[in-house]
Formats: structure tokens, sequence, C-alpha cells
């Protein structure tokens, strides 16, 4: 089995947004020579998360993150984490670190409107993404 780990970073230009990374992965993954296995997309910060949702409509990211925000808003009575972005971090463990992908022939396999975005929720910043493949 063949294991290939990169990493790239993110230049994130607004406190919640949702950037598509679906080329950049899959970059790693043809790079890396494996045919078939899995990919990991995880993102090591706790204020940003990795999700799969649709590519087509830009609207959908928007209403995500709307919904987000209307679940989770920035400020609230009772948050106690003197940072102020408690609803990042609520946010961060909500949409989750990481996702994997299965890959075949060389390929990621995603849904016709699947892609893999990198999830901002207290930018701006310049975050990290680590891909790791596995495979043969
Ligand atoms: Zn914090």
């Amino acid at each position: 089995m063949a294991i290939v780990q990169q990493s790239f970073s993110v230049k994130t230009s607004r406190r919640c947004e949702m950037i598509d990374i679906t080329s950049r992965v899959e970059k790693v993954v043809a790079e890396s020579g494996i045919r078939t296995g899995t990919v990991t997309v995880f993102c090591p910060h706790t204020t940003a998360a990795i999700t799969i949702n649709e590519n087509a409509d830009p609207d959908v990211v928007h209403d995500l993150l709307l919904t987000l925000e209307a679940l989770i808003p920035q400020h609230r009575a009772g948050y106690r984490h003197n940072e102020g972005n408690s609803d990042a971090h609520v946010k961060s463990s909500l949409v989750g670190a990481s996702v994997q992908v299965l890959v075949e022939s060389g390929r990621m396999v995603l849904g016709t409107w699947q892609a893999i975005y990198f999830c901002e929720f207290d930018g701006t910043r310049t975050r990290n993404t680590i891909v790791k493949v596995m495979g043969e």
C-alpha cells in the first residue's frame, strides 16, 4: 500500500465562507499515482471545517452559511470563551474536521454536483489543509 501526504494553504477573505478546494485535492490525488483507495481531507483548525456539498448553484453555499449563522449566532448571552469566537468553534464541530472520499481509476469518486469545501468560520486568515491519499 502507498501513502502520500501533502498540505496546502487556503487564504480566506471573509469571516464566514466556503471555498471550493476540489481541484486542489484532485491534484494531490493525481500526483500521488494512487489508482484505487481513499483520500482524507483534514482541517487542523478549531474554528474551520471541511465538508462536501453542491458545486452547481452558489446559492446553496449561501444558504448553508445563512442557516449556520441563524442557528449559531456570533454573539449570544451565555457564551464564556473570551476570544469572542465561540460560534466558530461550535460550527467547526458541527460541520466536522475532515471528509473521506473514495479514489478509483486515479480520480475521486464524487457525485456530479459534489465539491469539497474548506469552511472558514473565523476569518480572515491563512489556513492549512492536509490531504492524505492511501491505496495502491
Ligand atoms: Zn476561540
